[in-house]
């Protein structure tokens, strides 16, 4: 539990690493959304695959309420379910299907048999190839490719058959899928979430950096200012990667569908190199799925769990996603708790502070500021500062410092109210509304002031401040100042 002081408006401790919750029925009411960022919820999303209008509508403003109350920035993020493939519905709700039988997926609505089911893409025999495998309801079934008519039926066989319910999701690893990464649905999703400003949007089954660029013209159009995520979950995206991590504001590696479009056993390792690259580029990561997974029935996670969550954090990882476990799990705000405290415990050692980045080499663009934000990481970790101050309109040296993970608290103290609550997803940082200009020495001191007031720092600590001499250059940070509170 989080420790709140005067009035339960502010928190003096919290984790490093930030917890993402998947809001659905067992945790939609303002209660339990209350409950869940007492017990250490950073960003709350809204995956759009599920719900009605009305019903995020309703979360979305318990959540700006929850803010209100506890005077904190928690982050929304609505995830666009995209060119999500599934079957149809299946008559009198279950069939099973038999290893070897034939069977055929059609393009024509209809209620599924053990002979043909339908499904929810209509270039599909266009697209498919003899040979090519279907994979339905996560990679329980498999099915591979006979034959196409090319118009509206493909004929396959069961290779791992099992029982099959109405609309399971279908993965097809090694189809060229023409389907646009923004399907009619997302574009109806993306107009509500600009219209209530949530702060991230995750696009899905991202592949490739025209996706993002796509959606990111399209907020624009919009005068809109929220955060792109791309969820990395086809196998195409990693051939693109270096440029989708440039263009996208941060990643989510979706492990769900990324273990079953690409070999299980490459899971971890693509996890491994997604958070290396977006700690070397600066980007904010999300671990995705199936962390606590046990505990949507169980009270308590399996030792396999609690390793996956140590380790994530271990790699580097911005924040942890939980999905089942607090959208529909019995122990929504148990699991909270229990991933709050294995993060705690993996950030009282010191394993995963002060990364090796490659300093910034004249004449890189950003040199200057790049230099001042690297070289105050480095003399918090000599000082032993107990935080770095920092302020920014854009968010950029919040992303920079966070990405060298100091052991000193990040600060960040910006006139951009769309910034408050975004940054929330990004390791460590925590984020205070301030729009003076006035003067360097005036901002340093009302700063330390206000982290004095709050509880955030005490005297005689350490602590670094970030700014810009003289102040009217906003933003462009050539000042470090080494002090003592
Ligand atoms: C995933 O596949 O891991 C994932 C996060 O996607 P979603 O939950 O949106 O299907």
């Amino acid at each position: 539990m989080r420790t709140f002081e005067k009035n339960n408006s502010v928190r003096t401790h919290f984790n490093k690493t930030k917890i993402v919750a998947t809001v659905g029925p067992a945790s939609s009411s303002r209660d339990i959304l209350r409950q869940l960022v007492l017990a250490g919820v950073d960003v709350f999303r809204l995956n759009f695959s599920h719900g009605s209008y009305d019903e995020h509508q309703k979360v979305i403003n318990h959540i700006r309420d929850i803010n209100e109350e506890l005077q904190i920035n928690t982050a929304m993020l609505v995830d666009l379910q995209g060119p999500k493939l599934r079957i149809g519905v299946i008559k009198g709700g279950e069939i099973f299907l038999e290893d070897g039988k034939e069977l055929t997926i059609t393009t024509t609505p209809c209620e599924g048999t053990i002979d043909q089911v339908y499904i929810t893409y209509p270039e599909f025999p266009k697209d498919v190839k003899a040979g090519e495998p279907v994979l339905i309801d996560d990679g329980k079934i498999k099915l591979e490719v006979i034959s196409t008519n090319r118009e509206d039926k493909v004929l396959t066989r069961v290779i791992h058959g099992g029982p099959l319910t109405s609309k399971k999701g279908v993965n097809l690893p090694h189809t060229n899928v023409s389907l646009p990464c923004l399907t009619e649905k997302d574009l109806l999703d993306l107009d509500f979430a600009l219209l209530n400003e949530v702060d991230w949007i995750g696009l899905s089954f991202v592949r490739s950096v025209t996706d993002i660029v796509e959606l990111k013209d399209k907020i624009k159009l919009k005068k809109k200012q929220p955060k792109v995520i791309a969820k990395i979950e086809k196998p195409e995206a990693m051939d693109e990667i270096d440029n989708i991590i440039d263009m996208a504001d941060g990643i989510m590696v979706a492990r769900g569908d990324l273990g079953v479009e690409m070999p299980l056993e490459q899971v971890t390792l693509t996890q491994k190199l997604l958070v290396k690259k977006c700690l070397a580029a600066s980007k904010p990561i999300i671990i995705a799925t199936q962390m606590m997974e046990s505990m949507i029935n169980n009270f308590s996670p399996t030792r396999a769990e609690v390793s996956d969550v140590t380790n994530s954090v271990l790699d580097g990882a911005d924040a942890l996603m939980l999905s089942g476990e607090t959208s529909v799990g019995k122990f929504p705000v148990q699991v909270i708790s229990q991933m709050t405290k294995i993060i705690a415990t993996v950030e009282a050692t010191s394993y995963q502070y002060d990364r090796d980045s490659i300093p910034p080499s004249n004449p890189e663009l950003k040199f200057i500021y790049n230099s001042i934000f690297y070289n105050a990481c480095k003399m918090s970790a000599q000082a032993n500062a107990k935080g770095i101050i920092t302020m920014t309109h854009s968010g950029y040296s919040a992303f920079r410092i966070a990405s060298q993970r100091p052991k000193a608290s990040i600060f960040v103290f910006t006139d951009n109210k769309n910034l408050l609550n975004a940054m929330s997803l990004v390791w460590g940082v925590r984020t205070f509304y301030y729009d003076k200009y006035e003067s360097t020495d005036q901002s340093i001191a009302d700063t330390i002031e206000l982290l004095k007031e709050q509880g955030f720092l005490m005297k005689d600590e350490v602590v670094i401040n970030i700014a810009s001499v003289p102040i009217y250059s906003r933003g462009k940070a050539n000042m470090i100042k080494l002090g003592i509170v």
